[in-house]
């Protein structure tokens, strides 16, 4: 009896000892093959398509110091001599760049170039400060002995590094792919109308689209900028020529999207004038739909609006907000401050774009989260109440393209209600 408690008791502990184990070689197993996944990326496509499909990205401006390396060999190239500086072999240790007004360091060696060019071989992805993105780095000297790091990728694998960073992932293949078609178009506006008169297209960060690189892309989300492959959206211009316009998009726009000229001003684009929007409030979390006051102190608020805008600096200390202009969706309920009269304490007036004023007082734009909202003065504070929506409200309602997406609406059917009056082309 005994003998036999006692095997049981062994059995018992060697049979527990040995689930442990195979517990802890599955976890193993599966952390190995998921970082083998992970590790694996596919080749950059587009690495050969010509000038005007390529993208420069400003990765950093006015910075002293960068590390790169790269999965395969690293080149640093003087861009305009196109001479050989450096080179590294396969997955070495991350290469510091550096600058100071006599010019660039490679890991503190000074190089010849006023402009280098950082590049690799397959499958041309490159590491900047820990961030990993596609194509080749670009870094120009500033007279200040700083420089600006540039990404030049090819529109496409651009696109990969934006949808994902703009969308989760998750969302309906239609929704990521009116995504794809409204963030090409974009970009490809924005390189054309400004990207001319300077030595970069488009921003990393929500100031132009979201880029996040290697980091945002995903199976699903590189599916939906392959299904899109060269998919834009056109509308006709005042003069009858038919071109790419600025297909601006936002997160939640309350009900109704707003008319571009009241936030961005510039020629009346037809696809830009304000659509109804009865989807994201199905999708939209309700802090982001309807949004809680937030309260702004008044010396602050004054501050940051004389500060960044010179010409109001005659009103002396800004003592009055007042929405001077507002578009009005009666049927959905909807006020959406376009224009704020804003009075001095000198008694002089001066006026601010809602949008504009919004971006001064919070720059984040995650407090005030859209200009439906009104202003309340109380006290020493400013008080932004009855808030709905995210953003900036023009174009491409991205959570009421999820919601349209849900109801089963195919991906032209969704451009063509947020862009009316656009069509879609191919550019390639
Ligand atoms: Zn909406």
């Amino acid at each position: 009896m005994y003998h036999s408690i006692t095997s049981f008791f062994k059995d018992r502990s060697r049979f527990f000892y040995r689930l442990i184990l195979f517990s802890l070689l599955s976890v193993c197993l599966f952390t190995l093959s998921s970082c083998i996944e992970r590790r694996f990326i596919e080749a950059t496509t587009q690495m050969d398509v010509r000038d005007e499909f390529w993208v420069r990205v400003l990765l950093f401006e006015g910075i002293k110091k960068c590390t790169v390396k790269s999965r395969s060999e690293l080149y640093i190239i003087d861009a305009k001599a196109r001479n050989p500086v450096a080179s590294f072999s396969k997955a070495g240790p991350d290469v510091e760049i550096s600058s100071s007004k006599y010019g660039f360091f490679v890991n503190n060696r000074k190089v010849s170039g006023s402009q280098l060019l950082v590049k690799t071989n397959s499958p041309y992805v490159f590491g900047i400060n820990g961030v990993e993105y596609r194509g080749k780095l670009k870094l120009i000297h500033n007279a200040d002995g700083s420089f600006d790091a540039i990404n030049l990728v090819p529109l496409e694998p651009y696109l990969s590094g934006v949808v994902g960073a703009e969308m989760p992932d998750y969302w309906e293949a239609s929704a990521l792919e009116t995504q794809a078609i409204a963030a090409r178009t974009y970009c490809l506006y924005i390189k054309k109308r400004f990207g001319v008169n300077r030595r970069w297209d488009v921003k990393k960060t929500q100031a132009s689209q979201a880029y996040h690189g290697i980091a945002a892309e995903s199976a699903r989300i590189q599916k939906a900028v392959d299904k899109t492959y060269g998919l834009v959206l056109v509308c006709r211009y005042g003069d009858g020529s038919e071109d790419v316009f600025p297909a601006y998009y936002s997160s939640v726009c309350g009900g109704h999207t707003e008319n571009h000229q009241n936030v961005f001003g510039g020629e009346s684009l037809e696809p830009l004038v304000g659509v109804k929007c009865r989807y994201c409030k199905y999708t939209a979390r309700t802090p982001f739909y309807y949004w809680p006051m937030v309260q702004f102190d008044k010396k602050m608020v004054s501050e940051k609006i004389l500060k960044k805008y010179p010409k109001l600096k005659n009103l002396g200390k800004v003592v009055k907000l007042a929405a001077s202009k507002k578009s009005v969706h009666e049927d959905e309920y909807i006020t959406r401050m376009t224009m704020v009269k804003v009075s001095g304490s000198t008694g002089k007036e001066g006026f601010l774009r809602g949008e504009d004023l919004r971006l001064t007082v919070d720059p984040s734009g995650y407090k005030i989260k859209s200009t439906i909202c009104e202003i309340v003065d109380m006290g020493e504070k400013w008080a932004f109440i009855s808030g709905r929506g995210f953003g900036h409200g023009v174009g491409m309602c991205q959570h009421g393209a999820q919601g349209m997406a849900r109801r089963g609406k195919r991906t032209s059917e969704i451009l063509m209600h947020y862009y009316p009056g656009s069509t879609i082309k191919s550019i390639y």
